[in-house]
């Protein structure tokens, strides 16, 4: 074990408090504002460079973009043809060392990129070669290229597939028109829940984190110059201000960083064109899916749509739109037409809106600086910027290369202090990693003894990694938290208990959307198990009957709104108040 980690990293709503506190209490070194994956890694770096750091999320972790992405983790073969070499070997290189330092949270995919007789400009080619001659060629070239831009950390080489081998791979697909394929390898992830384990490893080495609470405006000495923050606490309303001060405040709030820029008046320096990305979400019998991803090669606007196995479900996605901030994004009308239309090109059994289990959409938050305002530029994928008054914002990227955005920040942090130390996240294991593989041989052990199910067993030990014997630990305890929530996915009761004693889970939404991620994987979106979650997260939290009521019709709402057009297929607020009782 790393000699400068201080240890536990279980958060709840009492460390929640005393974290918030403690930040208000004695400056800090850095302030993050934003607990997306990127406010996350900068509070990771910085902290395991031996700054004092607190980071505050106005929401959920990752309630922001860092939940709602394809969850891959890649360079981007649709990167290629644009020639965005840099871009696609840092998503590469990130790739690797995620699968090494999170073995639990990432995980190796294979994808197939079937070619049809009607490909014209696959994977977003900008030319048709004439005729199609040469195309799979040129794909073999750039699957080539990708390969080597992995370098060492290469996952696999690709490989060219006879038709007929394509077309046992991929069962639901049509395979009229199918020439031939290639296979591919990627990487895949929780994308919630890695942004977890990354805030739960900076606490691990000493940072104070807080989820609902919102930086409101900045604290700044006479000369202008940013101090500190003023910090909302946003839970329940309660709405108590406190002051931080920090030498550094970093903005790492996504697509919002130009709005936080704007937070102590004046011209922004940043604008974020946010483009918003939709994904629908089927079971994986329906499209026919198994453990590999299938790449639909073209769209009408030149793109690529993915089909992902993840959990239980498939996600197929996504859109890119240009779009305000007005509202939380939500898959719309138009955003389900487009990837029906796409998916049923290729499906032997077209599906319709019956079929979707879920949907979701978030913004993407792409960065374009104004003109000659840029004090920095680090790569094309990701900005550092910081303004006359000390504010350091960092925004675009990936989820990928969060680690790689936060060490840029970080050495920015470093120049300004005149100091160049080097990170040490490189090969850090992440929470839920320091014991692997040891943990895992340990848990299949004790869930083969407890007789544990062995889809439940691998959901767990993905989940938690070495604090899946933590779950086992409570079952053992109470033998009733073994069991499930909902028939045909894989979550406990005793996870509901987890999430609020480890993992900061505060609300409904937080437990059922993001520790656990019943609300994309079920077609009722988990309103029929929100009652009985309810009971179990007010006995750990100390809810009363009132607040737990409160709770759920909250919850209520949030699933309706996220639902978008296709609510009207939820079950009706009174079932869902039904079975309040029928669970109690
Ligand atoms: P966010 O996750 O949005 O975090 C910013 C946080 O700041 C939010 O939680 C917000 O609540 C908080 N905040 C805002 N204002 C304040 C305030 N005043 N005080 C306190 N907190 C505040 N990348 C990949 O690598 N692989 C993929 O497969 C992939 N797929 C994607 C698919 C879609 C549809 C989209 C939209 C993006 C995808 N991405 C993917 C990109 C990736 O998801 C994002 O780049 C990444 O999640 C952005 O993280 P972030 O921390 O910068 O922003």
């Amino acid at each position: 074990m790393d000699a400068n980690m201080q240890g536990d990293a279980h958060l709840n709503a009492r460390t929640r408090r005393a974290h918030l506190e403690a930040m208000a209490r004695e400056p800090l070194d850095v302030l993050v504002i934003g607990g997306g994956i990127t406010g996350a890694g900068v509070a990771l770096d910085a902290v395991t460079r031996g700054y004092r750091v607190g980071l505050v999320e106005r929401a959920d972790f990752a309630s922001g973009t860092s939940s709602r992405s394809t969850k891959l983790l890649h360079g981007g073969i649709r990167y290629l043809p644009q020639f965005d070499i840099a871009l696609v070997s840092e998503g590469l290189h990130e790739r690797g060392r995620l699968l090494r330092n999170a073995p639990h949270l990432a995980r190796p995919l294979a994808f197939l990129l079937p070619l049809y007789d009607s490909s014209r400009k696959p994977v977003g080619l900008p030319v048709a070669p004439p005729f199609g001659i040469g195309l799979t060629m040129i794909l073999d070239i750039g699957l080539w290229l990708y390969d080597r831009l992995a370098g060492k950390r290469s996952i696999a080489p690709h490989r060219r597939l006879s038709r007929a081998e394509t077309v046992r791979r991929m069962p639901g697909l049509t395979e009229k028109g199918v020439k031939s394929g290639f296979l591919y390898y990627d990487g895949q992830t929780d994308d919630a829940r890695l942004t977890l384990a990354v805030s739960r490893t900076a606490v691990m080495y000493g940072a104070l984190v807080a989820n609902y609470a919102e930086v409101t405006r900045y604290a700044s000495d006479e000369d202008g110059h940013i101090t500190g923050a003023y910090v909302r606490d946003t839970l329940d309303g309660d709405g108590t201000e406190r002051v931080i001060r920090a030498r550094h405040v970093v903005n790492a709030s996504g697509v919002w960083a130009e709005a936080n820029d704007h937070l102590s008046g004046g011209e922004s320096h940043l604008h974020i064109a946010p483009s918003k990305g939709a994904h629908l979400v089927f079971t994986r019998e329906r499209l026919g899916l198994g453990d590999e991803a299938i790449v639909l090669p073209e769209t009408d606007d030149g793109r690529i749509i993915f089909i992902v196995p993840w959990l239980a479900r498939a996600l197929v996605g996504t859109t890119d739109t240009g779009t305000s901030l007005a509202a939380p994004p939500v898959a719309e009308q138009d955003d389900i037409a487009y990837l029906l239309n796409h998916l049923n090109r290729y499906l032997r059994e077209p599906v319709s809106i019956a079929d979707i289990v879920s949907t979701y959409a978030g913004y993407r938050p792409l960065l374009r600086l104004k003109k000659g305002e840029a004090t920095g530029k680090l790569s094309r994928a990701h900005e550092v910027v910081e303004r006359e008054d000390g504010l350091v914002t960092v925004a675009g990227g990936k989820l990928t290369s969060y680690r790689q955005m936060a060490e840029d920040v970080v050495d920015h942090l470093e120049a300004r202090e005149g100091k160049h130390q080097p990170t040490a996240t490189g090969a850090l294991r992440l929470q839920g990693a320091t014991r692997w593989p040891e943990s895992r041989e340990l848990f299949f052990q004790r869930a083969a003894e407890m007789r544990l199910d062995a889809t439940v067993a691998e959901h767990l030990v993905h989940a938690y990694g070495d604090e899946a014997l933590e779950i086992l630990d409570l079952i053992a305890e109470r033998s009733a938290l073994g069991e499930r929530l909902i028939p045909d996915l894989p979550y406990l009761r005793a996870e509901v208990v987890h999430a609020c004693r480890a993992e900061m889970a505060l609300t409904l939404e937080d437990l059922l959307a993001r520790r656990l991620h019943i609300s994309l994987e079920d077609r009722a979106r988990g309103l029929g198990v929100a009652a009985e979650v309810a009971t179990l997260m007010a006995q750990e939290l100390g809810w009363s009957e009132e607040e737990r009521v409160a709770r759920l019709a909250a919850y209520d709402k949030y699933v309706r709104a996220e639902a978008g057009p296709l609510a009207g297929l939820l079950p009706p607020p009174q079932a869902a108040a039904k079975s309040v009782t029928a669970h109690e």
